[in-house]
């Protein structure tokens, strides 16, 4: 017995020896042979090479297999068509005019087409981005693509680009320097970029960050952009039980504040999308129609609100006039917004100004008046324009068309006039500060002539305007026959109708004939030509 226990003693301590050499041989040998034995490949330092052909789609229709987007970032203009075109907003570009006074050249792309924009952000995030390839469609330069396929002249195919980081996944592919951008003249939109990276390092935009305290100390605001931490209201609705209509209500406070509406918008809103409020919700509701968010512009009572916004610098976000179709109009209310915020106005003097454009191109689109003054801070809506405060009028910068100075016959008081009017431009005075001056020139060359001092008058903001006649018609004769605008003929049904009032119109226009007089000769052609009806009849007594 004792005999065979030694045995076995040394039988396992020989078993032991054999199996850890064996493991060990074993080990070696792949660690000698290293590339032919591993069976697993060394991702992400070692990729499948990507396959040539036969992968169930020719090399030309390679595209569809969406596999990375690209951009020829040297031939992109910055017009946007693809950053508008992304569904989901991957994709992210800054872009810069050079200033007026600079000479930079942005150059021209491989098609010629001359560049009048420096892009110095132009950033796609691949793991939002779902591969629609809507974006690639509308580029003008054909600079944004799906790489391979059809483009595989242009870029190899990438099938894979696997990132340790979520992060790395957005791609930047603008290459402007900094020296570009301070060429360009784009000092302050460096200073507006060191500000957000700033707030961002100081995780100001982090949950639970104190966003006011910090909206509040920071010396350059960023201009249009708004914090994106979580709505400091939401906690109102913490103790709301149904977790639908909590959801409902916060969705509803983003996005209205986004858009800088007021609460009783907002809670208008949500009580649309709900059918029953429960208790708790209609007290959660009613706090946060009083809720102070501690910054100008959102939420707080409307008494705060008229104060907060004469020192607030908020302004609204550019894409919001991409909802006028007209390219050119579109292309003026951006100048105005780029010099608004340049100046870091606010939302109100920028909407003024646009509104100002607006009269003086004739544009009395609702759609888009009624935008534009959605836009401002205090959500003036077209229908209380009208009754506005006394305070803000005084607060406008509205200032009348310097056409209004041509019915002075004087050329030297004209041209005297006009010069008062441009320094008052510029100096964005408003109506009544730049007719108070005009009297005052007057009076100092001893002008009394009524009809003009009665015509300036009538120019200040608080004074009636065409629509009061007896003062106009005491004004001046040449303005009492003033031809009404030809738009208003567009209310005429009838095609050959309107187009026969048009052409009437035209051929008076220059004859420098009266409203009424042009009305009557288009009453004439049109029963001449056996068009009349009823609503044109009225249409035209209105016009008269
Ligand atoms: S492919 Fe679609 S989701 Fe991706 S960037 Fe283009 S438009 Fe946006
Ligand atoms: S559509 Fe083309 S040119 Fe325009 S911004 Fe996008 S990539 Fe640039």
């Amino acid at each position: 017995m004792g005999a065979y226990i030694l045995s076995q003693y040394f039988i396992n301590i020989y078993d032991t020896v054999k199996t850890m050499l064996s493991g060990m041989s074993l080990t070696m040998k792949h660690m000698r042979k290293k590339k032919e034995l591993v069976a697993t490949m060394q991702y992400p330092n070692e990729k499948w090479p990507i396959p040539e052909r036969n992968i169930g789609f020719d090399n030309s229709e390679y595209n569809v297999i969406r596999s990375r987007l690209h951009v020829d970032i040297d031939d992109c203009i910055g017009c946007l068509q693809c950053e508008k075109a992304c569904p989901v907003d991957c994709i992210k570009i800054d872009t810069l005019k050079p200033s007026k006074g600079s000479d930079f050249d942005c150059g021209k792309t491989s098609n010629d087409s001359p560049k009048k924009m420096l892009v110095p952000r132009f950033t796609i995030d691949m793991s939002e981005c779902m591969y629609c390839n809507l974006c690639v469609y509308p580029c003008p330069e054909e600079c944004i693509y799906m790489v391979g396929g059809p483009n595989e002249p242009k870029h190899d195919i990438d099938y894979e680009f696997s990132k340790y980081s979520k992060h790395d996944l957005i791609f930047e592919f603008s290459n402007v320097s900094e020296t570009q951008i301070i060429e360009a003249g784009g000092q302050d939109y460096l200073a507006e970029k060191k500000a957000v990276s700033d707030k961002v390092k100081n995780g100001e935009k982090l949950m639970g960050g104190d966003v006011s305290a910090a909206d509040s100390s920071s010396e350059s605001p960023v201009v249009g952009k708004r914090s994106k931490g979580i709505d400091k209201a939401f906690v109102l609705f913490k103790g709301v039980s149904d977790g639908k209509m909590k959801a409902v209500a916060r969705k509803a406070i983003a996005y209205g504040r986004r858009n800088l509406e007021d609460p009783a918008t907002i809670i208008s809103a949500i009580k649309n999308q709900l059918n029953d409020i429960s208790a708790d919700m209609e007290s959660a509701l009613n706090q946060f129609s009083s809720f102070d968010y501690g910054d100008s512009v959102k939420g707080g009572s409307s008494s705060d609100s008229s104060q907060n916004v004469s020192v607030s610098t908020e302004l609204f976000n550019i894409k919001e006039i991409n909802i006028v179709e007209d390219k050119l109009l579109r292309a003026n209310l951006k100048k105005i917004y780029m010099n608004g915020k340049k100046n870091k106005l606010n939302s109100n003097i920028v909407v003024d100004e646009m509104l100002v454009l607006l009269k003086g191109k004739g544009i009395d689109d609702s759609t888009i008046i009624d935008h534009l003054n959605s836009l401002k801070i205090n959500e003036v809506s077209s229908a209380s324009t009208g009754a506005s405060s006394s305070a803000e009028v005084e607060a406008s910068t509205e200032l009348f068309e310097i056409k209004e100075i041509n019915v002075i016959e004087d050329k030297l008081l004209r041209a005297n006039l006009k010069k008062v009017y441009m320094s008052g431009k510029k100096n964005k005075s408003n109506s009544d500060i730049v007719v108070e001056e005009m009297l005052t020139l007057l009076k100092d060359k001893g002008v009394d002539d009524l009809n003009i001092l009665n015509h300036l008058k009538s120019l200040k903001l608080n004074k009636p305007k065409v629509s009061d006649s007896n003062q106009v018609s005491v004004v001046n004769n040449a303005k009492e026959n003033k031809l009404f605008d030809m738009k208003l003929l567009n209310d005429i049904a009838d095609k050959v109708a309107r187009g026969t009032a048009k052409k009437v119109y035209i051929a008076n226009k220059k004859s420098n004939k009266s409203s009424k007089e042009v009305i009557d000769k288009i009453k004439k052609a049109i029963s001449t030509a056996g068009l009349m009806n009823e609503d044109i009849e009225n249409l035209l007594g209105e016009l008269e």
